[in-house]
C-alpha cells in the first residue's frame, strides 16, 4: 500500500518509537513492514539518519542515540496531540486515527502544536490511551504480565490498524471496563462482546487495575 505520502524523517523515527515501547526493540524489516518501503531503501534511509547522530545501527537492530531520543519526543508528542484532533474534530473513527493523522502532523509540530494541544483541552492522552507526555508516570501493565481479572483498558501501545479495528468491533476503548482470561489466548471480554487476542497482540495491550485519572 504505498501512496504518494512522502515518507520523511519524522515517520522513520515514529515507527521506532512504537516499536521500541511496545516491544522495547526495533530492526530495520520492522521498519519495512510498518511504513510498506523496500528493505533496502529503510537501510539506505537509515544509515543517513546515522549519519545525523540520531540513530545507532546494531546487529539486527537500530537503537536511538540520546541526541535521538531527545529529538524524537516531541514528534511522538505531536502524533498524540494530532490524532486526538482528528478524533474529536475531523470525527476520523477511533481504529484510523492513528492511520488518518501520520500526514496530517507535519503541521502541528512547534507553536501550532502547542496552541492545537491548548485549544483541545491539554488531553492527557491520544484516542488509544498513550500520554501526550511520554515522560508522565505509567500506571498500565502490558496484557503478558497480568493475571487473569477485572481491569481498565489502558492503552494500545503498538497502535497496529487490526488489532484496533478488533478492539473497535467491540467497543474496547481506554477507560473500558474489560475482565481478562488467559488459557491459550488472551480472551478480554467487555459489555459488547469478547475477542482474542494472539501473544503478539497481547504485548500491544496495557491494561490498569486502578479507573483512569481522565
Ligand atoms: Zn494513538
Amino acid at each position: 500500500m504505498v501512496n504518494s505520502m512522502t515518507l520523511n524523517l519524522e515517520d522513520y523515527l515514529l515507527v521506532m518509537w512504537e516499536y521500541r515501547e511496545s516491544f522495547s526493540k526495533v530492526s530495520e524489516a520492522d521498519i519495512s513492514k510498518r511504513l510498506k518501503i523496500r528493505a533496502p531503501t529503510v537501510t539506505e534511509y537509515i544509515m543517513k539518519i546515522e549519519q545525523m547522530g540520531l540513530v545507532k545501527r546494531g546487529d539486527r537492530e537500530v537503537n536511538f542515540t540520546p541526541a535521538g531520543l531527545k529529538f524524537t519526543v516531541p514528534i511522538v508528542r505531536t502524533h498524540r496531540i494530532a490524532e486526538v484532533f482528528a478524533q474529536q474534530i475531523l470525527e476520523v473513527p477511533w481504529e484510523d486515527v492513528h492511520k488518518a493523522v501520520m500526514d496530517l502532523e507535519h503541521l502541528f509540530s512547534g507553536a501550532y502544536g502547542d496552541n492545537l494541544f491548548k485549544h483541545l483541552g491539554y488531553p492527557v492522552t491520544c484516542p488509544h490511551g498513550n500520554p501526550t507526555s511520554v515522560t508522565s508516570k505509567d500506571n498500565t501493565s502490558n496484557l503478558l504480565l497480568l493475571s487473569d481479572g477485572e481491569y481498565t483498558f489502558g492503552r494500545v501501545v503498538f497502535e497496529d490498524y487490526d488489532l484496533l479495528r478488533k478492539l473497535a468491533s467491540v467497543s474496547i476503548l481506554p477507560g473500558s471496563k474489560v475482565r481478562l482470561t488467559k488459557d491459550q489466548d488472551y480472551r478480554i471480554e467487555a459489555s459488547n462482546g469478547e475477542i482474542k487476542l494472539s501473544d503478539k497482540e497481547a504485548i500491544m495491550v496495557h491494561l490498569s487495575k486502578k479507573k483512569r485519572g481522565k
